[in-house]
């Protein structure tokens, strides 16, 4: 509840001005609300207008994409690039391809992503973009001309020192290497503008794997601090089978649990033998195709409509990987009915406040999201000082720099926590840890 004067007067400004957007108003709240013992010990942040600051994006650019599809017919998307916080570094942050892209959510995963990035560790501001561009049935060359189209304008707003964007839902591989040819060609400039890239153009190894084996570098040693336990031996449930499912599953898997599902937007299979992972990966990153086919091709496993469905199979660990929200008060009353202990977050926001608020009645260790996936971007960031050197460490070495990160983000997390009297709170800390940077930063470099 927000109790703290100046709080909740930046709040009320942020509802009148934004009340139209209610992921980034539910972003916001659940920030505000863990920094109020925060601003109370420090005036200077009311005093030098941090949070009123904070709260809105330093730049927001929104443009026409226009393109021509297979069928020679022209078509108009939405571009957006939320430039957020530039304090403590250049704007960092995905690009989400995806028709329920708006600047509300760009600018929730923007305002995220400002904390997420500080609390890495690594010199990244915070900024997010995308476009309402679905790439579900689209051919590889109605992707690369609309990849085009959105660079041709993005690149007027991009740069090694000033924006470094990177992939997010829909945004991979594939689509940062169109971006970055295009970029290249209208700027006649090769530089670290975009992270993700491929191997033979300055990618970094590791970085495909980085936010799912993040997730679990975090997830473990969490369990390790504060419970004295581990992967091993654990039933895992993940949502999702993207990037960051992919590679949670891979790690968790390593680390001795068993994982039993993975799902899509349609539904979700259920193995309860454990996640063949050669599968899913030939379904999803081979042929781009549904997690349904999971099922048709192994036997024992079930595939079940509609994918809040998952919540329901009982688990040790629960580490949603697939989008905002899809976890609410009831999927998390399901969650802890069957025997889950753990949730930590790889998807950005993926619990409603009310889940949350489950997860705290119940005592389960909740790593949220801006900890718990940061490892993709502490990779990014890695990629950037890779690109600055210009030469590239090896898998193990950027793999132990990660693990390394995602352990300092939980030490850095119980540290704040303790210091403002929320000990053991994951959350509070990761908001509190994340925020007093960026402000200390913000109050250094005066009014901006
Ligand atoms: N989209 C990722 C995130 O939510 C990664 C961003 C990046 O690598 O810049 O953090």
């Amino acid at each position: 509840m927000l109790t703290n004067e100046y709080v909740k007067r930046v709040y009320d400004q942020v509802q009148k001005r934004d009340g139209d957007q209610p992921e980034f108003l539910q972003a916001v709240y659940e920030v505000l609300d863990t920094l109020q013992p925060v601003v109370a010990k420090h005036p200077e942040y009311e005093a030098n207008g941090v949070l009123e600051r904070l709260v809105e994006p330093e730049r927001v650019v929104k443009f026409r994409v226009a393109w021509v599809d297979d069928a020679g017919k022209v078509q108009v998307n939405r571009g957006y690039r939320v430039q957020f916080n530039s304090a403590i570094g250049p704007y960092k942050g995905g690009l989400r391809f995806h028709p329920t892209v708006n600047e509300g959510v760009i600018k929730f995963l923007g305002f995220e992503q400002i904390l997420k990035n500080s609390l890495t560790t690594l010199p990244m501001g915070g900024g997010k973009g995308g476009s309402d561009f679905d790439p579900k049935g689209k051919s590889d060359a109605e992707v690369m001309r609309f990849c085009q189209a959105f660079m041709t304008e993005l690149s007027r707003h991009i740069g090694q020192f000033t924006d470094v964007p990177a992939g997010d839902i829909n945004v991979g591989a594939r689509e940062i290497g169109y971006l970055f040819g295009q970029y290249k060609r209208i700027r006649d400039e090769y530089s670290g503008v975009l992270t993700g890239k491929g191997l033979e153009f300055g990618g970094s190894l590791a970085r495909t794997e980085a936010t799912g084996y993040g997730l679990c570098y975090y997830t473990a040693e969490a369990l390790r601090v504060l419970k004295n336990d581990s992967f091993e031996g654990k039933t895992v449930v993940i949502s999702g089978s993207g990037n960051v499912a992919i590679f949670a599953t891979e790690k968790a898997q390593e680390l001795g649990a068993k994982v039993v599902t993975a799902s899509d937007s349609n539904g979700y299979v259920y193995d309860p033998d454990g996640i063949k992972l050669d599968i899913v990966k030939d379904i999803k990153l081979g042929h781009r195709g549904r997690i349904k086919e999971y099922a048709e091709r192994v036997p024992g496993a079930e595939y079940h409509e509609g994918c809040s469905g998952v919540w329901t199979v009982p688990c040790d660990i629960a580490l949603p990987c697939a989008t905002q929200n899809e976890i609410d008060e009831a999927s998390a009353e399901a969650l802890v009915k069957n025997g889950c202990k753990v949730v930590c977050e790889g998807a950005n926001m993926p619990s409603t406040p009310e889940a949350i608020a489950v997860y705290q009645k119940n005592g389960l260790l909740y790593g949220p999201a801006k900890a718990a996936n940061a490892g993709g971007v502490a990779v990014s960031g890695l990629e950037m000082s890779q690109n600055s050197y210009r030469l590239s460490w090896t898998f193990e070495e950027t793999d132990a720099k990660l693990k390394s990160i995602m352990e300092s983000i939980v030490a850095e997390s119980l540290a704040a926590a303790k210091e403002y009297g929320e000990e053991g709170d994951l959350m509070a800390g990761a908001n509190i840890a994340g925020f007093v940077k960026v402000a200390n930063a913000m109050v250094a470099q005066g009014i901006l």
